[in-house]
């Protein structure tokens, strides 16, 4: 018996499903967890001894790899002066700075303890701040676990093909208006009808949920119209692109300038954090300047803020361009390696992430992503999971490359791509 087995029997008796996040049960994959005793670089290590090439990244926040010495050195450093105040530190202050100056669209930010509270905070300042109530999201569109964006979510809500979420009462749900991601007419038609009413679109740059999809020319800048014309908000969900898109985030590449950012992921090189940034005169509006109130006991911790510091410096050095072509070549080459045994395949790209579609043709939205073989993505992660590469254990994420990956790397996926495609 594998020692992640019985790791997982035992977790399955304490822990719903034996997880403290869904989609690390690996069910629509068809297999159980590894359970994971250490990382370096690109690699993890299971319980059993076995080393893997890692395009799971803990889910984007590592974006220089596991165990980067910079984070981890600034982290000891950090607990041996005190893991938590409850009051006001220095690191919050110069990571804030840090935030601040990437996103230069952004004036002020208020970190919180993960992208699901940071979703739920900007959609209260955008309710705060117009004095309405609904909000637009995207089918397919992730953010975070909050009640109000449990509406055709994607991630493990689309992995386990939950239709709508037990304990999210229709009350609250009533007030999210659904469109397809792309497609601005939909849009276009719920601001006639409902505009004086929206608060507020939250929408991820380059969606991330529901395996990548790409925004089409115009999308972005439709939405930042649309919303600047009906006085709502335009949240912008960085959670996932936001310093892997580009240092800048999406909007520093796309040149987009949203109302609110939320953050997460890789702001805390690994540590539970995720943030909330915006226009100075929405900002002000929150507690104790204003009366939108949000809090947290462990928000700007300093072990969170000194990782999140330490790996934004590292970043703010990094080769993003170098990279990205580097993934460029592995997502042409997986493309080639399975057109060429006539198995149908898109992969859809932006920096360093990407998401194999077993499907043929574009995928711009869910509909299009739910169309692809979500049984030959299970056999395949299946397959390269055995040959020592370790893949979201979903069709509807996206695998994350670090600056840690080396050609041997790029290599291992390569030749599982060439041992599936027989
Ligand atoms: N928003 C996006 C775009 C995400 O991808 C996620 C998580 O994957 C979240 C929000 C929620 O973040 P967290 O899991 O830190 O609560």
């Amino acid at each position: 018996m594998s020692r992640s087995h019985e790791l997982f029997q035992r977790a399955c008796r304490v822990i719903p499903g034996g997880v403290n996040s869904p989609v690390r049960a690996c069910r629509s994959v068809g297999c159980e967890p590894l359970f994971i005793v250490s990382g370096k670089g690109a690699y993890i290590t299971d319980a059993d001894g076995t080393t893997y090439v890692d395009y799971v990244q803990s889910w984007g926040p590592l974006l220089l790899g596991h165990a980067h010495s910079a984070v981890t050195r600034a982290v000891v450093e950090a607990a041996a002066l005190g893991t938590s105040f409850g009051a006001p530190c220095e690191a919050e202050v110069v990571l804030a700075e840090m935030v601040l100056e990437a996103l230069p669209n952004m004036e002020m930010v208020r970190m919180v303890n993960s992208g699901t509270e940071a979703a739920m905070s900007a959609l209260r300042l955008a309710r705060g701040v117009t004095g309405r109530a609904k909000v637009i999201k995207f089918d397919g569109g992730y953010h975070g676990h909050g009640d109000a964006f449990l509406a055709a979510a994607g991630s493990g809500v689309a992995t386990l093909s939950i239709p709508g979420t037990p304990g999210v009462p229709d009350a609250v749900v009533a007030d999210t208006l659904l469109a397809p991601y792309n497609d601005l007419d939909a849009l276009r038609a719920l601001f006639e009808r409902f505009g004086k009413d929206i608060a507020a679109v939250i929408v991820e740059p380059a969606a991330g949920n529901m395996g990548l999809i790409l925004p089409e020319p115009g999308f972005l800048q439709g939405l930042r119209d649309l919303c600047t014309q009906a006085g709502s908000l335009l949240i912008m969900d960085e959670v996932i692109t936001g310093f892997r898109a580009s240092y800048n985030g999406a909007q520093g590449r796309f040149g987009l300038d949203p109302d609110v950012t939320v953050l997460g992921k890789i702001i805390g090189g690994g540590l539970p954090v995720g943030a909330y940034a915006g226009k100075r005169r929405y900002m002000e509006q929150i507690a104790p300047l204003g009366g939108i109130y949000q809090a947290g006991t462990l928000s700007g911790n300093p072990l969170a803020m000194a990782a999140g510091i330490a790996g934004l410096k590292v970043l703010k050095e990094a080769d993003y361009a170098g990279l990205e072509k580097r993934v460029e070549e592995l997502c042409a080459d997986l493309e080639n390696i399975f057109r060429a045994k006539g198995i149908d395949v898109t992969v859809n790209r932006l920096a360093s992430m990407f998401t194999i579609f077993f499907r043929h043709g574009a995928v711009r939205n869910f509909a299009e992503a739910k169309a692809s073989d979500v049984e030959r993505w299970a056999r395949f992660y299946r397959h390269a999971r055995a040959a020592g590469v370790n893949m979201a254990p979903s069709a509807f994420e996206v695998s994350m490359v670090s600056f840690a990956h080396g050609t041997e790397d790029f290599n291992a996926l390569r030749r599982a791509a060439e041992t599936f495609a027989g």
